[in-house]
């Protein structure tokens, strides 16, 4: 069965919105709208599955949700022609996501190494939402039936447990999917997009971490917010190895402070990593982090700036998640309609 194109994606109200989400995700969402429709959530119960520390208590959790929508929007997202909305008010989600809990296999779950990572060592003391986190991200998507998710590299393992989640909805109800008139598929077979110099922007203090909100130190990451001279102190501060820069891309493989700065200069400048190393190669890295923090302030002041100015207008904002929130929550509803005639749930 064809599926109409559509794009669905989020990001988590947890703070610190950094560059690696603006490049990783936020940038290609702006490209996309071009292309189709888009529904850009901001996966307020996401954020939950997090200690309440990371996630800041109920005050925070409002403030940031205002300030990713504030982000989406300062970037040019535009709300009207996409759909722009919070997770928590559509519900759908959450009850699709039960069923893909009864899907998805314990095994599959286990496998993720997100829930590695953040779970850490004391596993049991994790909360049932972390581990359960992908099929919730399933159910975001497959809710609209969206075929497309823009997504940063670290995603990659989630979207590919949603294609697993939908595939075995598919073949489990697959008779009934057919007498409900649905062909022999309900749901699509959702395909990341990850492309791109910067899919997985690394931590400004060490090359082999991902860049992330909830990284205890400021200095790890290049917030939207952060004014000019903390972007240039962050750069110029920023881990690297006393070599000169490489001339050639190959030369910044064993070296992944190097990579990353270049790859933050190529995605920033719309360049590939081999034009910046034409350009810079050869050179020290105080020449090419003065023009990094440069480029950097030139493309995010405005950015940080307009965000700051519709998060004070928080009237707005609530007015724009209102009206994303009423438009996805019909496209919800009727995918969960279905649904439940499929799965055998007797409904009114
Ligand atoms: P947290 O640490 O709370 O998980 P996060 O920084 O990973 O925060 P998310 O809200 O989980 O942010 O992710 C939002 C989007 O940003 C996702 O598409 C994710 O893949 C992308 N993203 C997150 N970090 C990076 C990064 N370092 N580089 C590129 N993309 C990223
Ligand atoms: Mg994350």
């Amino acid at each position: 069965m064809a599926f109409k194109e559509l794009v669905f994606s989020g990001v988590q109200p947890t703070g610190n919105l950094h560059l690696g989400n603006y490049l990783g995700a936020i940038v290609k969402f702006v490209a996309l709208q071009q292309r189709c429709t888009c529904i850009y959530c901001v996966v307020d119960l996401h954020a939950l599955t997090q200690p309440l520390a990371v996630w800041g208590g109920p005050k925070e959790l409002a403030r940031n949700t205002r300030e990713v929508t504030a982000a989406y929007l300062a970037a040019g997202i535009d709300p009207k022609k996409n759909i722009v909305f919070n997770q928590s008010q559509v519900h759908e989600h959450a009850e699709l996501a039960w069923i893909f809990n009864c899907v998805a296999r314990m095994g599959w779950l286990g496998r993720m190494t997100q829930f590695k990572d953040k779970a850490g060592k004391d596993r049991e003391n994790a909360s049932v939402g972390l581990f359960s986190y992908p099929t919730l991200m399933a159910a975001d998507i497959l809710v609209y039936r969206a075929t497309h998710v823009p997504v940063g590299e670290d995603q990659k393992q989630h979207l590919e447990l949603s294609r697993d989640i939908a595939q075995k909805f598919n073949n489990d109800f697959a008779e009934s999917i057919a007498a409900a008139g649905f062909g022999n598929a309900f749901f699509p077979l959702p395909e990341p997009l990850i492309q791109g110099p910067a899919t997985r922007v690394m931590s400004l203090r060490d090359g082999t971490k991902k860049m992330s909100k909830s990284d205890p130190s400021d200095y790890s990451r290049i917030n939207l917010t952060d004014d000019a001279d903390a972007i240039a102190q962050k750069i110029r501060k920023a881990k690297t190895d006393p070599e000169p820069l490489p001339s050639e891309e190959k030369g910044l493989g064993p070296r992944p402070e190097a990579d990353n700065l270049v790859g933050l200069y190529a995605a920033l400048a719309d360049l590939t990593k081999a034009a910046v190393l034409k350009q810079f190669g050869g050179g020290q890295f105080s020449t090419f982090k003065t023009a990094l923090a440069d480029l950097a302030v030139a493309k995010l002041g405005p950015i940080g700036a307009e965000m700051k100015r519709l998060s004070a207008d928080a009237a707005y904002i609530d007015s724009v998640l209102a009206d994303g929130a009423v438009r996805a929550e019909q496209l919800a509803a009727d995918t969960m309609g279905s649904v439940k005639d499929i799965v055998g749930f007797i409904r009114h």
